[in-house]
């Protein structure tokens, strides 16, 4: 199939309109949003649905977000809303934050992988609202790339993973949040997040009081996560990544760096701008690591942890060091998807000692202190 490819800087109105034709018309669209490109298809069009699923390669057991440019779009879609979908809406929406409703009969089944509920956001991306109202349906959109990829946040990205597989791709820049949207069932007790995301828990409880955390994102392998999707092990480089956390996680994943270097690894670093600049210093010319680093801040590392895993599939290296954050705020997002990236390989750096968090098969020198 050949793509066709839109720069929005030319002529954006005519590329959002071509493009909504493409939707209206049963065919599969990738279009940024404020989280992660989306790969877009009429959610109402089981067909139209179903080419999403055949173009990312993904398990019909996880279901889709639909995707809607105005609040009042979500009433069809559902049997009713209670108090908390709608404070929810009221507050979040447009932005970030998808919502689980019960759902009505027009929604097809294979949007929802059989359940009794669906998904539902509405985008602030300008793009991503302009090509919902011109296309004149909810959009069915997962992120756009091929199924246990990390999710594209430019369009090089999307046309990486989808090109010939899609009908379109509309190149809106960069995606200014970078991790997906929060999910939030509203139909249990107590609303619950069941994936972490761009509108933190701590939002959500200054709006709704109480909020749970699916217990599953932990990692716990032996809890079923309430989330189909969450229970994929997603966003993975190609190489295999270990992950220092913990009070003392920079300065481990420092000294590990060096022993690295010592030993002519090629390894692959992920840190922060206070960490790559120090190994900078520290490390001798042409050394055989791969350094990149987010920024500095949470809201940095959301917006480019998944590029960066891309990347590292660019550079090859034999394994990937990284540096996790605290759980505060866009922590619990960004910490849920670099521990899923990582394989829940994970060591405990505290003062002192350095422990095996979860995982196995570590290399012996990540374990070592000191250099
Ligand atoms: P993605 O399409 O990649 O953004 O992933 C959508 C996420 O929302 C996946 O983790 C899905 O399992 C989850 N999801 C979608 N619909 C529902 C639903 N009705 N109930 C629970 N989780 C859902
Ligand atoms: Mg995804």
């Amino acid at each position: 199939m050949e793509t066709k490819f839109w720069e929005l800087k030319k002529n954006p109105e005519a590329a959002v309109g071509e493009a909504a034709g493409l939707i209206a018309a049963g065919e599969v669209v990738a279009f940024p949003t404020e989280t992660v490109y989306g790969l877009g298809a009429d959610g109402l069009n089981p067909e139209a649905v179903a080419k999403i699923f055949a173009a990312k390669g993904r398990p019909a057991d996880n279901p889709l977000i639909l995707h809607i440019a105005d609040p009042e779009q979500i009433l069809p879609l559902t049997t009713g809303l209670n108090a908390n979908a709608r404070a929810l809406m009221d507050t979040f929406w447009p932005g970030p934050l998808t919502i689980v409703v019960p759902r009505s009969a027009i929604v097809p089944d294979i949007v929802t992988a059989g359940l009794d509920t669906v998904a539902v956001r509405m985008p602030s991306h300008p793009v991503a609202a302009a090509l919902i109202r011109a296309s004149g349906c909810p959009i069915a959109a997962p992120s756009a790339n091929v199924s246990g990829k990390p999710s594209p946040t430019n369009a090089k990205d999307v046309a990486e993973d989808m090109t010939g597989k899609v009908a379109g791709i509309l190149d809106g820049g960069n995606c200014g949040i970078g991790v997906e949207s929060t999910v939030v069932d509203t139909t249990s007790p107590v609303p619950t997040i069941l994936r972490p995301g761009g509108i933190t828990r701590e939002m959500l409880e200054e709006r709704l009081g109480a909020v749970e955390v699916d217990p599953a994102l932990n990692g716990d392998p032996a809890l079923r996560p309430k989330a189909p999707g969450m229970k994929y092990r997603h966003y993975a480089p190609r190489a295999s990544m270990y992950l220092y956390e913990g009070t003392q996680a920079a300065r481990r994943l420092t000294e590990a760096a060096i022993r690295a270097q010592k030993q002519g690894l090629h390894a692959g670093i992920l840190c922060d701008d206070g960490v790559k600049s120090h190994l900078e210093e520290n490390l001798r010319r042409g050394h055989s690591l791969e350094i990149l680093s987010w920024g500095s801040g949470k809201p940095d590392l959301a917006e480019h942890l998944y590029e960066l895993l891309r990347d590292f599939d660019r550079l090859d290296p034999d394994f990937i060091i990284g540096m996790g954050v605290d759980e505060k705020g866009l922590g619990l997002a960004v910490m849920n998807r670099m521990r899923k990236a990582a394989g829940y390989h994970i060591l405990l750096a505290e003062e002192g000692k350095t422990v095996v968090r979860s995982g196995s098969g570590f290399p012996e020198f990540l374990l070592a202190t000191g250099e």
